[in-house]
């Protein structure tokens, strides 16, 4: 081995958990190494998640944007065609650039960057298998902070190959346009891809297992949401599920059953999505060799202070239980590292916003009217539609509407979900508002900007304020 370098925290996984508390520790002053193997800083959002899909999803827009709107703008084009290889080169290029960046802030804030695969060897010790496969280091730290993050979980009898079954991670890589795509699973990421596909002129098939997509939706939006997805031309085969998939002669052969049981059915495609979810990565990290504690989904299981029962191992992200998302997991890492060094991180899981970046984009922040309903509010709900606002009608785009959700008694803000143009960046309006305990008068009351989307949002709270918003 190397010789052995103390540190006041080694995290391992240079995701947006990982790195994120990386810098966020040696801000704060302590000693820090990150241990990342895949060669390249930034997780599975930056390499493969979050940041390629929105780069896929922009240029696939933008060339939407031009063949079926353009027009209505007074603006003509000529021959409208893509080249599939500057797309996919542009994203490249974007993820490239972000990963060095965080090569630059870690080399700025003194984070030493350790490539190769971590293992846990004692509660203070990673012993890390350097990426050409011979060297290995041993580092020693006061703290390990876990952030290894999650991977696609398989579906059984459908094997992904990357090429014909995909994951996400082939679905942002493929070097051509299929004629026809099965999406299997009707999640966040299943949409977003599809969406990609379908624009770009992929006849898709959504199937989906439950007789909901994104479950987790407010369902008067989703119904919408669903409704415009398939204007847009996505189809769907709810309730459905997918039994085996095989590659034939260069085509995926799909069987099909009915999810409550019948006869089954085949399908072919050229490409198929498997996007069921994803799953805790904790392959090779010795978690059981010192006992640490995973949950009946492979999770780590942590107190409210990130730490697993082994008291110098902190876990954080998609690693630990909570919902699957970067800037979660950015929170969580931020939070932990500051308990580390004795100050009081916290993270309110109840304003952590969820963004589905398809077009119109849907993004929400603390309970639906169902989920308020269920935990024993008495609600009321204001609604306005981007039909009505005027900026939405000024620049033709107007499918869908702000939803707020407040107690009936106390008009305290319990939720907001927005679909429509730009509702990722809207939401926060939303998340601000829960976080200072805020009621549906004081959105309603707060001076909006004329004309902006985000008037909709104040439109919504006067809807759920005084029963009346004023533009509908
Ligand atoms: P990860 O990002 O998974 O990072 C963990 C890192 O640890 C990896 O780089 C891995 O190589 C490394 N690692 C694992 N084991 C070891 C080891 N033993 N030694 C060294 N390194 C190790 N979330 C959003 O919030 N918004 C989005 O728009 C969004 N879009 C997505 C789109 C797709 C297609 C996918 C797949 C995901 C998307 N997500 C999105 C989810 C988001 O990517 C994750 O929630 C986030 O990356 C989790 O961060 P993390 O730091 O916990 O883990």
């Amino acid at each position: 081995f190397a010789a052995a370098a103390e540190k006041d925290v080694v995290v391992v996984g240079g995701g947006p958990g990982g790195y994120v508390a990386a810098i966020k520790a040696a801000q704060l002053g302590l000693s820090v190494a990150c241990v990342e193997g895949r060669g390249s800083l930034g997780g599975t959002c930056l390499n493969v998640g979050c940041i390629p899909s929105k780069a896929l999803l922009n240029s696939s827009h933008m060339y939407m944007e031009a063949k079926q709107h353009f027009g209505s703008y007074g603006i003509k084009v000529g021959d409208l065609s893509y080249d599939f290889a500057a797309v996919q080169a542009q994203k490249d290029g974007a993820v490239a650039g972000l990963t060095k960046g965080i090569e630059g802030l870690f080399k700025k804030n003194k984070v030493e960057y350790v490539k190769g695969w971590g293992k846990l060897v004692s509660p203070h010790e990673v012993e890390v298998a350097g990426l050409d496969g011979s060297s290995s280091t041993r580092l020693r730290a006061k703290n390990i902070l876990l952030a290894t993050g999650s991977e696609v979980t398989p579906l059984p009898g459908v094997p992904i190959d990357e090429e014909k079954i995909v994951s996400s991670t082939g679905a942002l890589a493929l070097k051509q346009v299929p004629g026809e795509m099965v999406v299997i699973g009707g999640g966040y990421i299943g949409l977003e891809m599809g969406s990609v596909y379908q624009r770009l002129g992929a006849k898709v098939t959504v199937v989906e297992f439950l007789d909901n997509i994104v479950p987790s939706m407010d369902g008067e939006v989703r119904r919408t949401f669903m409704r415009t997805l398939e204007k847009q031309g996505l189809k769907f085969k709810m309730g459905t599920k997918v039994t085996k998939g095989e590659v034939v002669g260069g085509r995926v052969h799909l069987t099909l059953e009915p999810a409550k049981g019948g006869a089954a059915e085949k399908m072919e495609c050229d490409v198929c999505l498997v996007s069921i979810g994803r799953r805790p990565y904790s392959k090779g990290l010795g978690l059981e060799a010192l006992g640490i504690k995973t949950d009946n989904r492979g999770r780590v299981i942590v107190d409210d202070h990130f730490r697993t029962n082994v008291p110098s191992v902190y876990a954080i992200g998609d690693l630990v239980p909570g919902p699957m998302l970067a800037h979660k997991a950015e929170e969580d890492g931020v939070a932990a590292v500051e308990i580390m060094a004795g100050k009081h991180g916290h993270v309110n899981y109840a304003t952590v916003p969820s963004i589905c970046y398809t077009h119109p984009e849907v993004a929400s922040v603390g309970l639906t009217e169902e989920e308020a309903k269920a935990k024993g509010h008495e609600v009321k709900t204001g609604k306005f539609s981007f039909m009505a606002n005027s900026r939405a009608r000024a620049v033709g785009d107007t499918d869908g509407m702000v939803k707020i959700v407040a107690d009936k008694k106390t008009d305290k803000l319990l939720g907001m979900t927005i679909m429509g143009p730009n509702a990722g960046e809207m939401i926060h309006e939303g998340v601000l508002a829960l976080e200072y305990g805020a009621s549906a008068e004081d959105i309603a009351r707060t001076c909006h900007g004329h004309p902006t989307l985000s008037e909709a949002v104040k439109e919504a709270a006067l809807a759920t304020a005084f029963g009346k918003p004023i533009h509908m």
